[in-house]
């Protein structure tokens, strides 16, 4: 089958799964989005929310944040695990933002086009594609199609991409999803990775994509989810 057809059938197919699901991609402060992204890696969207809610409880606005001992940042945003790792390349990006501009403000992002954005945002510490990702999605409205580790394991797994990484899944992969259709696929994959397709033990013997999955043990999943795999072609000799 021809990916982009898959791709196609897979839309449907989701859509199917998840109906009257049609996200709007929203807008919002872009520096907001760029921070609560940074503090949402390898944890929850509850723990990301509660640390984002912190720092702008705690501290006056990002200038405030980027002038605190370490230690508070690190402090305001414990409950969302890598502490260190996050407060520092917070801290560090919001000093070369206003290095480079002299204020702490994305709002000059808004009119510049896709490719631009990721140039111009890559540049900063501890920034990916992911986040940038978001920003274009949550921040300015625009139709992406953030791959984190779950889009990157479905992707793979259904075959539609072939890579290692969640940067090399998007590279392959944003310019195949049709126009209009980014960031909807990006939230149904999501959730279908929550309902279904499971990083530990998915229910392939549930899923409504089994057909067009490329993942090698499905069939092992599909008797683990207590569900008869279904029939292949196989003629079956044992007992001639
Ligand atoms: S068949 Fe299994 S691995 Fe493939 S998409 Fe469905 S749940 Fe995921």
């Amino acid at each position: 089958m021809i990916l982009t057809s898959k791709i196609d059938e897979i839309i449907l197919l989701l859509k199917k799964e998840f109906p009257g699901v049609d996200p709007k991609p929203s807008k919002a402060d872009p520096l907001d989005i760029l921070i609560a992204t940074m503090l949402s890696q390898n944890t929850t969207d509850k723990t990301s929310y509660l640390a984002f809610r912190n720092l702008k409880e705690r501290f006056k606005d990002w200038d405030d944040v980027m002038n605190a001992p370490i230690a508070k940042i690190r402090n305001a945003i414990r409950v969302c695990g890598l502490t260190n790792q996050k407060s520092a390349s917070i801290k560090k990006m919001l000093k070369q933002m206003k290095e480079k501009y002299g204020k702490l403000s994305l709002n000059f992002i808004k009119k510049m086009p896709d490719e631009k954005i990721y140039e111009e945002l890559l540049q900063y510490n501890g920034v990916g594609v992911k986040t940038i990702s978001c920003v274009l999605a949550f921040g300015l409205g625009r139709d992406v199609f953030p791959v984190d580790t779950h889009v990157h394991r479905l992707s793979n797994r259904l075959g539609i991409a072939k890579a290692n990484a969640p940067e090399k899944t998007f590279e392959q992969l944003k310019d195949l999803i049709p126009a209009g259709k980014k960031f909807l696929l990006h939230t149904m994959l999501i959730r279908f990775g929550r309902k279904v397709c499971r990083s530990q033990n998915p229910l392939c013997g549930k899923c409504r994509l089994y057909d067009l999955c490329e993942f090698n043990e499905r069939e092992h999943y599909a008797v683990r989810s207590n569900i008869e795999p279904k029939e292949n072609n196989f003629i079956i000799l044992e007992h001639v």
